[in-house]
This record gives structure tokens, sequence and C-alpha cells, in this order.
């Protein structure tokens, strides 16, 4: 509990973690999993030292919440090509340069001598488009919610400006079929979830009400602290214990029921809902993002006219049981071997919201889920 106390009000952490022990021992003989689904949140459980405080039938499982690592390796082959062959400036976040495709990575791709730039926002990418009017200017729209309206706005004002060298590459992705995915495989048996901040400010927690209610599964949404994902944990087992089954909200003061409604408003504008490929999860429905017809000039997927991307993990990499929470990233025999964070094998050592990239960061701590119940 040091490393815990040394982040967090210690009294308030001792009233949770005694709370979740009590409602811990009601639950004995169980082995309870609950998923985090957030990069963000298995950062905080690793540097606040949650897991160990769980008592010993309390199982804290990592999901599908980093971008980076859901996004196929066959869509990363695809961003390289249009560089290669098609003449196009790839414009992207810094983790996605050092992503392992299926055969190669943007900075495999920029080292043959392709145009690849990093950016911090997609403004930047627009911006790179007003400036070179004779070059397609790509840019890699990845992530969940959170990162779709920046995108979208951009879509908006590169179609009013007639920008028709700024395009982009979609592979935005919806977390609540995400989760559907996970609750519908017997292999899972997730509990509960805490469900992520950040996505959470944007499409609120009312939208959670499927899983609680189609799926029985406590989900509480729970902000970037521990002392938050310790109030979700507990939130949680006590609707187990009380054999209860909604959706709470600790995290007020940043998300609301309805989430951002402007926000909400133009990803509707730009983008239609559409079946996408995850890394690992395989083809879900309704998961993905696409570019409204109307919006078809500014969509380098039709532009080039780009097929659905494979999903295939590099040799020995188990990227795709890890995003799944069947195993730790301690249980891949690559991990800290073969795979490092300076020499990835798999998506989820790139970045550091990546599982595998947050396990070896406090790998000393960690345990495997094998050790456990
Ligand atoms: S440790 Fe490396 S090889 Fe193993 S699952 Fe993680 S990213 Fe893949």
């Amino acid at each position: 509990m040091s490393t815990t106390e040394r982040h967090l009000n210690p009294a308030e952490t001792r009233r949770l973690v005694d709370m979740l022990g009590k409602a811990a021992d009601k639950l004995s003989g169980r082995t309870i999993k609950i998923m985090e689904v957030c990069g963000t949140h298995t950062a905080t459980a690793h540097q606040e030292g949650l897991h160990a405080v769980l008592p010993g039938n309390i199982r804290l499982i990592s999901g599908p919440g980093c971008p980076v690592c859901v996004t196929p390796g066959g869509y990363i082959d695809q961003a390289a090509q249009l560089a290669l062959e098609e003449n196009a400036h790839i414009t992207t976040y810094g983790d996605m340069v050092r992503v392992p495709g299926i055969t190669i990575s943007m900075a495999e791709a920029r080292s043959k001598g392709a145009a690849v730039s990093v950016v911090y926002t997609v403004q930047d990418a627009l911006e790179m488009a007003r400036k070179n009017p004779g070059q397609k200017i790509v840019f890699l729209g990845i992530g969940f919610e959170t990162t779709t309206p920046p995108s979208a706005y951009a879509i908006k004002t590169a179609r009013q400006e007639k920008l028709d060298n700024f395009l982009v590459f979609s592979a935005h992705k919806r977390i609540i079929p995400a989760m559907q995915a996970l609750l519908e495989d017997p292999e899972l048996a997730i509990d509960g979830f805490i469900a992520p901040g950040h996505v959470s400010v944007i499409i609120g927690s009312d939208c959670y009400a499927l899983v609680s209610q189609k799926y029985k599964r406590p989900c509480v949404v729970a902000g970037f602290d521990g002392q938050q994902m310790l109030m979700a944990m507990v939130a949680i087992l006590m609707q187990l214990v009380d054999r209860e089954a909604r959706v709470e909200n600790v995290y007020g003061t940043r998300v609301k029921g309805e989430g951002n409604i402007a926000a909400l408003e133009i990803i509707d504008e730009v983008f239609d809902i559409a079946d996408s490929r995850w890394r690992g999860l395989g083809t879900i429905p309704k998961s993905g993002l696409e570019l409204k017809e109307e919006f078809a000039a500014f969509d380098a997927r039709r532009v080039f006219g780009l097929a659905e991307p494979e999903d295939r993990e590099p040799s020995g990499c188990r990227c795709g049981d890890v995003i799944k929470g069947i195993i730790t990233p301690l249980e891949c025999p690559l991990f800290a071997r073969r795979c490092k964070p300076s020499e990835p094998v798999g998506a989820c050592m790139v970045s550091r919201e990546g599982s595998c990239s947050v396990y070896y960061q406090y790998r000393k701590h960690a345990k495997p889920l094998s050790s456990k119940g």
C-alpha cells in the first residue's frame, strides 16, 4: 500500500481499501474480474500500486482501451503503402510511427524515403495541407470518441476551405460495441467494468445502460487517479454483493449523463457508424466510424480505394489475448525478452498506454493473472 499512499489521501485510501476488503469477503469463493477499459486506467493502476491492495479474489484486468494497440496491423501497412506508392504525406501521432504493421511500420516506411510526419493535433495536419497544396496530406484518424470530434472538425474545415489535398484515413472506433463483444465472449466472463473517463466525457454515462441492462454487469465511470479507481471498484463489488447491475458515475465533475452534445453532434454530422476491424478482436459490428458520403473527397479510404485492413500478429506476439484480458503481458513468452519498449514486437509494447509497455515499466511489482484466485 505504500505506493498508493504516496499519491493519494492516505485516510481516504485506507477507508476505500477497507471497504473493498469487506465487499470482497462477502464474495469469497468467487473470483471477480473487473476490467478497466482505458489505457490511462491501466497506467494509473500500476503507478498507484492498486494491484498490491486488491483482495485475493479480485482481479483487475486491462481491456481494449489503448487506441494504438487496437488499430490492426493491416491498417499500418495500408498507410505505409500510401506513403511509399501513392506519394501521400502521412501525418500521425508519435506512437503510431513505431507500431509494427503486418509487414512494415511507419518508421520503416520513412527510412525507405516515405513522407511521414508526427503531428500533435489534426489541426497541424490541416495546416500542412494549406501550406503544401500540391501534396496529399493524409491524417491517420485513430482513437475512440475522444479523438473523433477534432477529426470531424478538421474535415468540416477542409471542406469549407476547399482543401482537397487534406484526407483522413479513419480507424476511429466506438468503445461500447467493443465492450459488448467482450461481454459476449464466454471465455472472458467479466464481472464488471470501470468505464473510461476521457471517452465518457464525450459519450456520457447514460449509454452504458446497455452493459447493465442487457448484460447485467455493473459499470462505473471513473476518473484517472487511484482513488477514483478504488471508488469504482468498491461500487462494482457492492453491486455484485447486492446482486444488482447498474451504471454509476464517480467522475461526475467531468462526465454528464448525456455526454458532450456538441461533440456528439459533430461526430454524427461527419461520420457514419460502420463495422470495424480491431487488433485481436476481429471485426466488431458498428464499432467504427467512416466518413459520410458527402465528405467522400476527404476520405483516404475512398480516394485510394482501400479495402478493410487485415489483422495478423507478429509471430509469437499475444497482443490479441492481452487486449481481451485473457492474459497479462507477463504471460507472453516474448515479454521483456524479445519484446521491450526499445524494440517492440507488438503494438501493446509501443504506446505508454499499452498494457505491455505499462507492465514492462512496473514489472517488478506486476503479477500474472494465474497467481490469483
Ligand atoms: S509482450 Fe510484446 S510480443 Fe508479447 S503480447 Fe506484448 S507486445 Fe506482443
